[in-house]
């Protein structure tokens, strides 16, 4: 739950979501969503093309290039990255909105748009998703998406050794081990519950 929404700011608790691409951060999150009520995962802005499991504005909200560029412009994002050659963002109005509607929220974003909120948000709550070992993460990446090329199996395997390192900046981490999804789920259910019963909660306060 949210608190304190007084003037022209409003607070709540804000949890993020880091792993390597791959690692089943989608598989974990929409189990953990089923066990935590109000709380509300943030839809990113990408550039990058839609995959065909992807829905429009449930998965990701689908921008061109120059539409985010003018976003950036007028300060629409509380983060933003660029990723394999295409830029993510988080949408601050997303998250005015949860806070405004007594809900935590959510941001599942890379290791630098981790840094970049916590860096003015101290308040944020952050997981890291591990995957058991790099040969997992290989295997999944190589065989969950057949569709992708070998040189952005590539890329992701190089950005994955990367982030993998950052997981001691996180105030948790999980391990998403093999064929268990559930636990992971469970896991971060749980982190989000213990949070809320915090006497001395960790918020982050946003301009409205
Ligand atoms: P994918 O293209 O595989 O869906 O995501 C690639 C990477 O972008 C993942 O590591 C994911 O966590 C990250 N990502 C997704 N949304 C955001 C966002 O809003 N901001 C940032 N900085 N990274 C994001």
């Amino acid at each position: 739950m949210s608190v304190n929404q007084a003037g022209n700011t409003v607070s709540g608790r804000l949890f993020i979501l880091s792993g390597p691409s791959g690692v089943g951060k989608d598989t974990i999150l929409a189990r953990a969503e089923r066990l935590v009520p109000d709380l509300r995962r943030i839809v990113t802005v990408v550039t990058r093309p839609r995959r065909d499991s992807e829905r429009p504005d449930v998965d990701y909200h689908f921008w061109s290039r120059d539409e985010f560029e003018r976003g950036c412009q007028r300060g629409a994002f509380l983060e933003s990255a660029e990723y394999v050659g295409n830029l993510y963002g988080t949408p601050r109005d997303g998250v005015v909105e949860a806070f405004r509607a007594k809900c935590d929220a959510l941001l599942k974003i890379d290791v630098r748009g981790f840094r970049q909120v916590t860096r003015e948000h101290a308040g944020a709550v952050s997981v890291f998703l591990l995957p058991p070992s790099i040969d997992v993460l290989e295997r999944h990446l190589r065989t969950a998406r057949p569709g992708d090329g070998r040189e952005d199996i590539e890329r992701r395997l190089a950005a994955a050794r990367t982030e993998l390192s950052a997981a001691s900046e996180y105030t948790y981490r999980i391990v998403n081990e093999e064929g268990n999804p559930d636990f992971a789920a469970f896991r971060l259910a749980r982190i989000i519950s213990d949070e809320r019963a915090r006497s001395a909660p960790r918020l982050v306060t946003l301009r409205t």
